[in-house]
């Protein structure tokens, strides 16, 4: 008899029965509160019913035609829809499937653009497993190591990481800066690098929101040396931070950003956006892919971005999400070993800590295990292991924040 491979790593027992909205049933008959939302994918909540219809009419539609070979409905519709919402001057979309994907064409983009070969991203960072986006990967060593040697030309800065210094944020992003500074004169000089990548809330490296003034920064600098700035908005885009984009806390604007996950609910699709000045400099045969830009995904995809809008759940994911970290918060005093409460609307997150303020993986671990029994589910993130990351759907309920708050403290 075929098993599952057994390297496969599951961070709950639960086998899925069906889901509804914020809430998972199991095979086992029980009802989870899910607040892992398979990563921050399920946006609009598990089988909205408009990204169900929609879903359902493509099917019985066009599934697939390869959109390099023949265009069809659903991708000009999402385009067109994507134009309303991505940043001024970013008017041409390449589609493909993962963020991970999405994150490769970037780089690509950005070195046949700029004819350089380096990329400069940050400590902690995640931005996929494949080998290109692995090598701008730093958020643990899991996602690097026994498969050496990655893509070249990578060098990393420091992300400001204010409570793991012990710092304010101002310190930190000073500190940051000055490093990045010293990375483009020393490993990486600016002749020699094409872009600079990050994302707007370091997600698998443990939910830190990137400080709008460090984001203000890296911009300046790409302007002032001719580099072009990345944003990965695959984890924080669609309104997960209580904006449509996370890094719009700030003024900085990107050349180039990557969305995907919360995109279209949960079907696989990734796009990447840039100027069409810059996207004719890197497309040429060499991006594409056979499944990009799925038709029933796209169909999806539209269907998410309606009722992103109609529903108004960039406005549920901030209030909510203050909801979230206040109340989490007002559990700190209590639980001490909760070192850390941070994050933008949806993503929240509590970093532990042991008395010292060292690390503490095994009580992140054990919270997000002790949950389960609460029918709750959570994940662990961040490079130690010691976060765990609360990562609701766009349209969960004051009353399933209350309830889910509540499940935490009594698995604390
Ligand atoms: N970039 C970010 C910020 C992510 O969070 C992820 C996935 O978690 C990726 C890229 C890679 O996306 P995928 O897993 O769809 O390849």
């Amino acid at each position: 008899m075929t098993s599952l491979s057994p390297l496969l790593k599951q961070a709950t027992p639960v086998i899925v029965d069906h889901a509804e909205g914020s809430w998972v049933h199991g095979t086992d008959g029980r009802a989870y509160l899910d607040f892992t939302t398979g990563i921050g994918v399920t946006s609009t909540g598990h089988c909205h019913p408009r990204v169900v219809e929609a879903a359902r009419a493509q099917v019985g539609s066009i599934i697939h035609a390869q959109y390099t070979t023949l265009m069809h409905r659903p991708l000009l519709e999402l385009t067109e829809k994507l134009g309303e919402v991505l940043p001024a001057g970013l008017d041409s979309v390449f589609y493909a499937n993962s963020g991970s994907e999405a994150v490769e064409a970037s780089i690509r983009l950005a070195r046949m653009a700029t004819g350089k070969p380096n990329i400069i991203a940050f400590h902690g960072g995640f931005h996929g497993r494949t080998v290109a986006a692995a090598s701008l990967t730093s958020a643990g060593t899991k996602f690097r190591s026994g498969f050496s040697p990655l893509m070249g030309g990578v060098h990393f800065a420091p992300f400001p990481y204010a409570f793991r210094y012990g710092w304010d944020e101002d310190t930190a992003v000073d500190f940051a800066l000055r490093e990045l500074d010293y990375v483009l004169q020393t490993v990486s000089s600016v002749a020699d690098t094409a872009a600079f990548i990050i994302e707007p809330v370091l997600g698998d490296g443990g939910y830190l929101p990137t400080p709008p003034r460090f984001l203000d920064g890296i911009r300046e600098r790409a302007d002032r040396h001719g580099i072009l700035f990345i944003i990965d908005e695959v984890q924080a885009g669609v309104g997960r931070t209580g904006k449509f984009w996370g890094h719009q806390y700030s003024a900085a604007t990107p050349d180039i950003i990557i969305t995907a996950k919360g995109l279209a609910s949960g079907f696989p699709i990734s796009a990447i956006a840039a100027s069409t000045e810059l996207m004719s400099k890197g497309w040429a045969g060499s991006q594409g892919g056979t499944y990009g830009g799925n038709a029933v995904a796209a169909a999806a995809a539209v269907a998410t971005l309606d009722v992103v809008r109609d529903e108004g759940l960039v406005d549920n994911a901030r209030v909510r999400g203050e909801q979230l970290g206040a109340a989490l918060k007002a559990l700190q005093p209590e639980f001490p070993q909760m070192g850390d409460v941070r994050g933008l609307g949806l993503m929240q997150a509590v970093e532990f800590t042991t008395a010292a303020g060292e690390p503490d993986a095994a009580a992140a671990l054990a919270v997000q295990q002790a949950a389960i029994d609460q029918d709750l589910l959570l994940l662990t993130c961040g490079g130690f292991g010691n976060v765990v990351r609360i990562v609701p759907a766009l349209v969960v309920t004051a009353d399933e924040v209350e309830q889910g708050v509540q499940r935490f403290a009594a698995a604390l």
